[in-house]
């Protein structure tokens, strides 16, 4: 049976709908793995996400143009504006979730996001080449402030189910588990895939969004299905 509008999507950008974390791509190709060390002290425990990311991307002195030439190069996987398409035919709401920033996502999908009514919710990122990629969080007040993540994906999802919606969540790294741990179906790759079957958290292995896409339509394949049997309540 196909998906009508009580149905949401909700989908993490970096890792997701790119390949990559966004800090990954930049370290790469303009900071070196010394500019990593304040991920490894966030695998640590000893940084908050946030302040491993701010303290990564405050690193960036590349002129603007240039950074802005790099960011648009980034793979971006095409098949997500499928899904989000069919979401908007069928009155479904879309966000992305992205405790990165605004400023790449815009460069690389902004128009989509716009065009297809998609709502980000994600921290603000401001470029700077003297001083950096300077992120802020959204204010304290925030119904969807985290003071680790900037942004709590899960709490984007438990108002979306608060309003009635069954959420459908995607994603693949640390920061998207809360948010996994209860909705109603989650399509995962990589660490969170790990810690999703760790902790018997049903979800479909995300390849790319024509899998959400054939879900939606209601024809997804029983052998890899997403559906969560035992979402955690509030
Ligand atoms: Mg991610």
């Amino acid at each position: 049976m196909e998906k009508r509008a009580t149905t949401a999507l909700v989908s993490d950008f970096d890792g997701t709908i790119t390949d990559d974390d966004f800090f990954n791509y930049v370290s790469r190709r303009y900071l070196g793995e010394d500019a990593l060390a304040p991920w490894r002290e966030y695998l640590a425990g000893n940084l908050t996400h946030f302040e491993a990311l701010r303290e990564i991307f405050s690193s960036l002195r590349i002129d603007r143009k240039e950074f802005d030439d790099f960011i648009r190069g980034i793979p971006v996987d095409k098949t997500f504006f499928r899904a989000a398409a069919y979401c908007r035919g069928q009155g479904m709401p879309v966000y992305i979730c992205s405790a990165g920033c605004d400023y790449y996502i815009n460069r690389l999908i902004g128009k989509e996001i716009a065009a297809l009514g998609i709502q980000p919710v994600t921290n603000r990122g401001v470029y700077n080449p003297s001083t950096g990629l300077t992120m802020t969080p959204p204010p304290s007040d925030s119904p969807f402030f985290d003071p680790a993540t900037g942004i709590s994906k899960a709490a984007v999802v438990r108002r979306l189910q608060r309003q009635g919606y069954e959420v459908v969540y995607c994603g693949d790294g640390l920061p998207d588990l809360p948010a996994a741990e209860i909705a109603d179906v989650v399509f995962a790759r990589k660490t969170l895939l790990e810690r999703c079957r760790l902790l018997h958290i049903k979800a479909g292995e995300l390849q790319n969004f024509d899998q959400v896409y054939l879900f939606f339509k209601g024809e997804e394949n029983e052998n890899n299905s997403p559906v969560n049997a035992c979402p955690a309540t509030d």
